[in-house]
């Protein structure tokens, strides 16, 4: 039964893990790893693993949830990631800034600003014919389907989505595609998700190196836990574990392009 883990920071990982996480893959069947991008020097960084490892697979993007950057420096992003498309499965990390807001109540705070870089990053997706994959949770992920929507993007991967059920109808009626991570053994709003979006638009990730609890508290996050969480979407879904496992499988696959 082999999986991917289809949302991973791999570059924020020591150098130590990293080394026994591809050292480990094979014996867990990891086929691989969409690593995601934080900014420039995560995208070069992860432009170097992919190119020293065939099971990693890199996506270049800005994560929303850091200071907005200059116009400057996301022209200078923009670029590189053109200059580098063919070894990039897809644009992202990109997304908007959820919590961030809630920590920055100041007036001041610029949710337009990335409002637009994310829709340059729309544009950008479509210009290279890539998937796009997303952070956006609750009320965001309605603003970031009304910018999909408007350009027509058809190949969008929201990780570890969390939103109410007319969001989710939305997505659902757009085949987007949402993951699920190890919280889906302890929270209940994850559950709910996991129960109600259908199996065929759905993947499995653990957006590492970030911990979780419950059974994982402690442990390095290790794209190994794909497993347990494929076997509990099926124990959620009710339908057998291998369906899953070759529907998850295939999915990434086909998204992605691997
Ligand atoms: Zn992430």
């Amino acid at each position: 039964m082999k999986v991917f883990d289809a949302h991973i920071h791999f570059d924020k990982y020591t150098e130590n893990h990293q080394k026994q996480i591809i050292k480990s893959l094979a014996s867990h069947q990891v086929e691989g790893l969409i690593t995601v991008s934080m900014n420039l020097s995560s995208c070069k960084e992860n432009f170097r693993l992919a190119s020293n490892h065939p099971y990693i697979f890199p996506a270049f993007g800005f994560h929303p949830e850091q200071p907005v950057p200059a116009e400057t420096e996301v022209d200078e992003l923009l670029k590189w990631i053109s200059g580098h498309q063919e070894k990039m499965v897809a644009v992202g990390e990109v997304g908007l800034p959820y919590y961030l807001r809630l920590k920055d109540k100041s007036s001041c705070f610029q949710y337009e600003g990335y409002v637009e870089i994310l829709e340059q990053f729309i544009l950008l997706t479509m210009k290279l014919d890539k998937p796009i994959i997303l952070h956006a949770v609750y009320e965001d992920a309605r603003i970031v389907c009304d910018l999909l929507e408007k350009h027509n993007v058809k190949k969008a991967h929201f990780h570890w989505f969390k939103g109410d059920k007319k969001t989710m109808e939305r997505m659902i009626e757009n085949r987007y595609i949402v993951s699920f991570t190890p919280d889906i053994f302890y929270e209940e709003e994850t559950r709910e998700v996991v129960a109600f979006y259908p199996l065929d638009l759905t993947m499995a990730e653990t957006d590492g190196p970030w911990p979780f609890d419950g059974i994982f508290q402690n442990k390095m996050t290790h794209p190994s836990m794909v497993h347990q969480v494929i076997q509990e979407v099926a124990s959620i879904k009710k339908v057998t574990i291998e369906e899953v496992y070759a529907t998850i499988f295939n999915q990434v696959k086909d998204f992605y392009g691997i």
